[in-house]
């Protein structure tokens, strides 16, 4: 299996499974890449260049684009996908971002 350097923005270098990674967009001019940090469990998504994705792809990252998945993001409305519910819940797992997000709300509830 083929492991690949990261950078978590709490952990800094991680080693990860390139099968854990997500690539989206890569038939695009802007694709990114999302794993969840082995180490805190943080969400973390980043830019890459297109050469990037397609060798994350080859060497075994899953497909954000590929057509399952493509279909499956076309559930019903009003109803939260699988990958909205994964974001979401790596967003809980992540005592920074929860901060984050609480500070923002206070400051917004302050206002
Ligand atoms: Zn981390």
């Amino acid at each position: 299996m083929h492991r690949m350097r990261a950078a978590c923005h709490l952990c800094g270098d991680v080693n990860v499974d390139a099968a854990d990674v997500e690539v989206g967009g890569h038939s695009s001019a802007t694709p990114s890449y999302s794993f969840r940090c082995p180490r805190c469990g943080c969400g973390i998504q980043r830019p890459l260049e297109r050469p990037a994705a397609l060798l994350l792809l080859a060497a075994g990252a899953r497909d954000l684009d590929a057509p399952d998945r493509v279909g499956h993001e076309a559930v019903p409305t009003g109803a939260l996908d699988e990958n909205e519910v994964d974001r979401f819940s790596s967003l809980l797992d992540c005592d920074a971002a929860v901060a984050a997000s609480m500070r923002r709300l206070v400051a917004e509830l302050q206002d």
